[in-house]
């Protein structure tokens, strides 16, 4: 065998060397399209699983929008809270939750509602507390936009511990002012805590507080105009009640314009009204108008005698007895003149009648049996001047007055305690009637 010459074998190797050099390239290059094949899975998983977590963040945010718009229609604040858990609960991935409330000035917390341990809503208003001096709390209730979380903590149900999870905490605010806290954990389910449940927490606590802090200044203002409301009507009221007051003083004063003070039936101003109208009346209807004047008999010696007083004590009772004789008269007015001087406006009767009632009128004095030790008669009496007229347009209102003064003067100077009657015109026929009762 020949051998084979140098260069052949020389070739021969380099072919192996190529060979095992191509073998090797070929095995680096597919180790390097698995490598590549397997990052890509591990990216495609990586991204499925961020895509799976973005879509579920999305998925709570519009949750939590909902969730919002809801408590915004809430009607009151206990139905505020009252919704809050509940929707919490049903729509934010919340196991538990409690809402608490704080009074800083008073170191006061509250509770709400909240969740017992089998995540049904439970009413927590019964409680409250000092604000614990813990580093948990102090942390949540010292910044805005902050989670406090702790995980592997002991979860409680009031005082009872109920599991271990991990438990989160998120301040509520009004402006600086913390208002109270959300509590929440994942007592039920066991959830891990990813970051986005923090921010939906985060945002859950900021759109509560906020809610909270308009309801609360809805029902101020509520409660301001209900104040002012019953404030305005008490007002309204006093007003009505004053006017009242007003109304009523006004027609006592009225009345008591036209009344006489000592004998409370009317005065001068009331007869001289009724005077005119009467007249103007009577020469409408062509009616006739009787006037009475009434003089108390030796007046003058009553009061020396038996005093100012008992004048006055006299004046009542003889105005007394002559209202309950003029008292089925509707019409007819019996006034104070002045003085010891009476005077009674008789419309639409007859001459007999008015005669008849001043006969009633003497009678009716004499017997009120006031002694009189001046009086020839032993007790007061009076005197009455009658005067009646058929008004017409042409004649005076004072033609009546006149008449029944010097009626009136007649029966004085015939002896008093009578009557006497004018029934014509003064000046040229005075025929005059003694008609001593
Ligand atoms: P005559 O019979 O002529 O009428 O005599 P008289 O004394 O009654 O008449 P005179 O006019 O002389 O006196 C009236 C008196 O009436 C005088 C006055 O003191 C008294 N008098 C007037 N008004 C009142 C009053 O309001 N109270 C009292 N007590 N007396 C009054
Ligand atoms: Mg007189
Ligand atoms: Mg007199």
């Amino acid at each position: 065998m020949t051998p084979e010459p140098f260069d052949v074998q020389q070739k021969m190797v380099e072919s192996l060397l190529i060979l095992i050099a191509s073998d090797l390239s070929a095995r680096l290059l597919q180790q390097e399209v698995l490598t590549h094949h397997l990052t890509r899975r591990s990216v495609e998983a990586e991204l499925e699983v961020r895509n799976h977590s973005i879509t579920q963040y999305l998925s709570l945010l519009q949750n939590l929008h909902r969730v919002t718009l809801t408590l915004s229609k809430a009607s009151n604040l206990e139905q505020l809270y009252r919704d809050a858990v509940q929707l919490g609960r049903e729509y934010l991935a919340i196991d538990r939750m409690a809402i608490f409330l704080t009074d800083f000035e008073k170191n006061e917390m509250r509770g709400t509602f909240g969740t017992d341990p089998q995540g049904n809503l439970v009413s927590r208003t019964e409680f409250s507390s000092a604000i614990p001096d813990h580093p948990l709390v102090n942390e949540a209730l010292s910044r805005k936009d902050h989670v406090v979380v702790k995980e592997n903590a002991p979860l409680y149900f009031g005082k009872d511990q109920v599991g271990v999870g991990w438990n989160a905490m998120i301040a509520m605010w009004n402006g600086d002012n913390c208002i109270g806290w959300v509590a929440a954990d994942n007592l039920i389910n066991q959830r891990i805590l990813t970051e986005h449940q923090k921010e939906i927490l985060k945002l859950f606590g900021a759109a509560l507080g906020q809610q909270i802090v308009i309801r609360r200044n809805h029902e101020m203002l509520k409660q301001l105009n209900l104040e002012l409301e019953a404030r305005v009507n008490e007002r309204t009221k006093a007003l009505v009640q004053a006017n009242e007051a007003l109304e009523e003083a006004n027609q006592q004063l009225a009345q008591w314009s036209m009344q006489d003070g000592l004998t409370g039936i009317a005065n001068r101003r009331f007869f001289d009204m009724a005077l005119k109208r009467y007249w103007e009346q009577a020469v409408a209807q062509g009616s006739p108008l009787h006037m009475l004047m009434l003089d108390v008999d030796h007046f003058k010696r009553y009061n020396d005698q038996y005093g100012h007083l008992e004048g006055d004590n006299c004046l009542k009772k003889i105005a007394s007895a002559l209202e309950v004789i003029v008292k089925p008269y509707p019409n007819a007015v019996l006034s104070r003149f002045g003085g010891e001087e009476f005077t009674c406006l008789i419309p639409s009767q007859s001459v007999d009648v008015v005669k008849a009632i001043s006969h009633r009128m003497l009678k009716a004095v004499r017997n009120l049996m006031i002694s009189h030790g001046q009086s020839e008669f032993g007790v007061v009496t009076v005197s009455i001047g009658c005067c009646s007229q058929q008004p017409t347009a042409d004649m005076e209102v004072m033609c009546l007055l006149d008449g029944a003064d010097k009626a009136l003067y007649r029966a004085k100077k015939q002896g008093r305690n009578q009557l006497y009657q004018y029934n014509g015109v003064l000046q040229h026929d005075e025929r005059v009637e003694n008609c001593v009762g």
